[in-house]
C-alpha cells in the first residue's frame, strides 16, 4: 500500500505505541514507567533522532506529524460510534458528540456488548445488562442522541463474535451510510476495544467501504493527531457520565475523565485552559494497515 506522509507520520505515532507495549512487556516495567522510558530516549535522541531510528526500521515520516492539530470538530453529515460497552462513547467523545449534535449532524451509537460484566463483585451483576442500557440511554438522551442500537453481545468476550457484529455494523453502513466512523483506538488492554476496531475493519471490507475514522481514547492515552476543544460542552458530559450509575459506583469517572484526561489535553497547543478530547484520526483502509501492524508486532 502506497502511503502519503501523514499516513507514515501516523505509522510513526503507532511504532512509539508499540515501543511503549514492548517495553512494558519485556523490561516488566508499568505502561506509565514505560512511557516514561520512552520519552527519556527521546527526550536523549530528540525528535529527528527518533526519526532517524524508525527510518531504520523503513518507515518514513515527517517530525511535524508527531504534532497533533487542534480542530474544531470533524466535517461529517451522519455520524456512527461504535461503543463496545454502554459507556465508552460517552468517557471517548461525549464531547464531541454533543458538538455534532449541535450542528444538527445525524448521530447513531451502536453499543456492542452488553455490559453485563461491568461490575468488579460478579455477585452483583444480576440484570446488569438492563440496568446498563437504560444508563446508556439516559446519557445518550443528555448528549442529544436518540438513535441508539443496542447488539447485545456477552460483555467481555466481544472477539469471540467479531464476525457476526461485523455483519451488524456492515448493515448499519449499508442502510445508513455514515461518513464519520468514531470506534477505540486498536491498541488497547481491553479485549472488547480492541475487536471493536477490529469489528469496524471487517465491516468495511464486507460492504468495500470508506470512510473516516475518529480512534478515541478509553483506558490507554493514545497518542492523538487531532486535539478538540470541548469546554462549552463539558458540563453536559459531565452530567451524561454521571447517568452511569452502576460505573460511577467502582469508578470515579467524573474525577478521572474529565477532570483527569479531558483536562490533561489541553496541556500544550490549549495552553491548558478548558478541557478537551483527542483522537487519532485516520480512515478505514488505513486503520485496518494499523491493526495488521500491530497483530504483526504482539
Ligand atoms: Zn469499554
Amino acid at each position: 500500500m502506497a502511503l502519503s506522509n501523514l499516513q507514515n507520520a501516523q505509522t510513526v505515532q503507532l511504532v512509539g505505541w508499540m515501543l511503549v507495549a514492548r517495553l512494558g512487556r519485556e523490561g516488566n516495567m508499568s505502561k506509565l514507567q514505560a512511557l516514561r522510558d520512552l520519552r527519556a530516549k527521546v527526550q536523549y535522541l530528540g525528535a529527528e533522532g527518533m526519526l532517524n531510528f524508525l527510518l531504520k526500521m523503513g518507515i518514513r515520516g515527517k517530525s511535524e506529524f508527531f504534532l497533533p492539530t487542534v480542530i474544531e470538530r470533524p466535517e461529517a453529515n451522519r455520524v456512527l460510534v461504535l461503543a463496545p460497552h454502554p459507556d465508552d462513547d460517552v468517557i471517548g467523545c461525549g464531547g464531541v458528540l454533543v458538538k455534532h449534535v449541535q450542528a444538527q449532524d445525524e448521530v447513531i451509537v451502536a453499543y456492542l456488548t452488553d455490559g453485563s460484566r461491568g461490575m468488579q463483585d460478579l455477585r452483583r451483576s444480576m440484570n446488569l445488562g438492563a440496568r446498563r442500557k437504560a444508563e446508556a440511554e439516559r446519557a445518550a438522551a443528555v448528549l442529544g442522541i436518540r438513535n441508539l442500537r443496542f447488539f447485545g453481545f456477552l460483555d467481555t468476550k466481544l472477539s469471540l463474535f467479531v464476525d457476526d457484529c461485523s455483519q451488524m455494523v456492515a448493515e448499519i453502513l449499508v442502510d445508513y451510510n455514515p461518513d464519520l466512523i468514531y470506534l477505540p483506538f486498536p491498541l488497547d488492554y481491553n479485549p472488547d476495544h480492541k475487536a471493536a476496531a477490529e469489528v469496524a475493519v471487517e465491516a468495511f471490507a464486507m460492504v468495500d467501504y470508506l470512510c473516516n475514522v475518529f480512534a478515541y481514547e478509553i483506558a490507554p492515552p493514545i497518542l492523538p493527531n487531532r486535539i478538540i476543544d470541548i469546554t462549552d460542552q463539558v458540563d453536559l458530559k459531565r452530567q451524561a457520565l454521571l447517568c452511569h450509575k452502576s460505573q460511577m459506583e467502582q469508578n470515579d469517572y467524573v474525577n478521572v475523565v474529565i477532570e483527569g484526561l479531558d483536562r490533561y489535553r489541553t496541556h500544550g497547543l490549549l495552553r491548558g485552559k478548558g478541557y478537551a478530547e483527542s483522537y487519532f484520526a485516520c480512515d478505514g483502509n488505513y486503520l485496518a494497515f494499523l491493526i495488521k501492524r500491530m497483530n504483526e508486532a504482539m
